[in-house]
């Protein structure tokens, strides 16, 4: 008894406290994440990095013991939930397979935090054990940043995997059944979290996938107990790859407007979508445009980048030859338009924003990817389930996305309320995991720029 008060004297000094006893949280705003309304005025326990009770200020009090904290004018909800990411690739201005190293992917898991992702599934451009190892020691408390979860090796035909030269050799090139279900067999003995395939033909460059291979990706992918996770391009590939059940479309149909038909299919297979808006949006653009000056989202990357990357995401918008820009913009067109008619099916829409393409960088990328889901047409609260509960559901992460007795005490503390503007996301106090408070500041400092 005697010791466990001493602890409790030194309780708010040492960060293991945080840990030790019961918090009282009370007075901001919750958002619990799964959709349901907004808890003015809230009071919630955490205790043993748990959410062990949540209501309304007054349905409750601070049993003795717990230390209190006031978070009234604060907004709190889940942690961002990331689930098209790309560790390992960037290191300030360079980009390439030479970064892909424990530094700079633990760097990414970092920024990622720092902007209020929780969690990151990493979609497949994997090489060796290196990131299957990072999230078995991060599993273990070993590693800071965002937690990350891996799909390995992804699979494509030959050529038609993923696209740049900083990813060559890395995905499987498969033309037979057996070698797809193969590759399928030796990620699933790496323990991965899901298969990633690609079935794209690259603009032409190369034949994909076909449907009785990526089928047998799906069925082999099954037997392992593996969600597939496919990243689509054409109209007649996702009618394919959702009739054959894949498990979530990595990227938008992006050659057309999707048809009812196609709609109807992704509803029944229950598939996920994650939209990816930005990485395309942002070549739509031929001067700066005025998201990027949006001060906290330009705050948050003078925190998290140097001057000289900055400088070269603004040469993006430098004059460009307008027969790029028109077809960018062609191509964006219909992915603006495939997630309003997701959304208003009612389709199971997640964040992903294929984070971790070059200057498309770890949680700038998904910060900026809420604005887009929010531009076509989803409510804010719409997209606070697609970035948190949503995403979980995706991942098999019954734990954390959402704020309720049970869960993982793994919220944000916001200044402004982003049902209000979707934007407030990026206003972060406060950042916490399994109970423990982040020390931002420290986080800052680590992050190599
Ligand atoms: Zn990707």
């Amino acid at each position: 008894m005697i010791r466990s008060a001493l602890r409790c004297v030194v309780a708010s000094v040492l960060a293991w406290c945080a840990t030790a006893g019961a918090q009282f949280y009370e007075g901001a705003r919750l958002i619990p994440g799964d959709g349901s309304p907004a808890i003015e005025s809230a009071v919630f326990v955490v205790e043993g990095g748990l959410i062990t009770r949540v209501g309304k200020r007054g349905e409750f009090v601070a049993s003795e013991g717990m230390v209190r904290v006031d978070l009234s004018g604060k907004t709190v909800m889940p942690t961002l939930i990331s689930t098209h990411v790309h560790p390992g690739f960037q290191k300030g201005l360079t980009y390439g397979a030479g970064n892909y190293t424990r530094e700079v992917i633990l760097n990414d898991l970092n920024l990622a935090l720092y902007y209020g992702v929780g969690v990151v599934m990493s979609q497949g451009i994997e090489r060796g054990d290196l990131a299957i190892q990072m999230r078995d020691e991060q599993i273990a408390g070993k590693l800071g940043g965002a937690l990350l979860l891996v799909a390995g090796r992804g699979i494509g035909a030959p050529n038609a995997g993923p696209g740049a030269m900083a990813y060559k050799g890395i995905a499987y090139e498969v033309t037979t059944e057996e070698q797809i279900r193969q590759a399928v067999r030796e990620q699933a003995a790496r323990k991965v979290n899901a298969i990633k395939i690609w079935v794209d033909d690259r603009g032409g460059r190369a034949p994909s996938l076909s449907p009785e291979l990526y089928a047998a990706a799906v069925d082999e992918a099954k037997k392992h107990n593996l969600r597939v996770s496919a990243h689509v391009f054409y109209h007649r590939d996702a009618v394919g790859l959702a009739a054959a059940k894949v498990d979530s479309f990595a990227h938008l149909v992006r050659d057309a407007v999707m048809d009812e038909s196609l709609l109807v299919s992704v509803i029944r297979n229950r598939l996920f979508v994650m939209p990816n808006m930005g990485g395309g949006e942002r070549n739509t653009h031929t001067s700066t445009p005025p998201w990027f000056e949006e001060p906290y989202l330009a705050g948050l990357l003078k925190d998290t980048a140097s001057p000289e990357v900055i400088e070269r995401m603004k040469g993006l918008w430098a004059p460009r030859d307008p027969a790029i820009v028109e077809r960018v913009r062609g191509i964006y067109r219909n992915v603006h338009r495939n997630t309003a008619r997701l959304k208003d099916a009612g389709a199971r829409v997640i964040l992903g924003a294929d984070t971790g393409l070059p200057d498309h960088l770890f949680g700038y990328a998904e910060q900026r990817e809420l604005e887009l889901m929010h531009s076509a047409g989803m409510t804010t609260m719409e997209v606070i389930v697609a970035a948190t509960s949503r995403g979980a559901e995706y991942l098999q992460l019954p734990d954390t996305g959402t704020l309720a007795p049970g869960k993982r005490a793994d919220f944000l503390v916001l200044d402004a309320n982003p049902l209000d503007d979707i934007r407030n996301t990026r206003r972060i106090a406060r950042t916490f995991i399994k109970g423990v408070e982040i020390d931002r500041a420290v986080l800052k400092n680590k992050i190599i720029k």
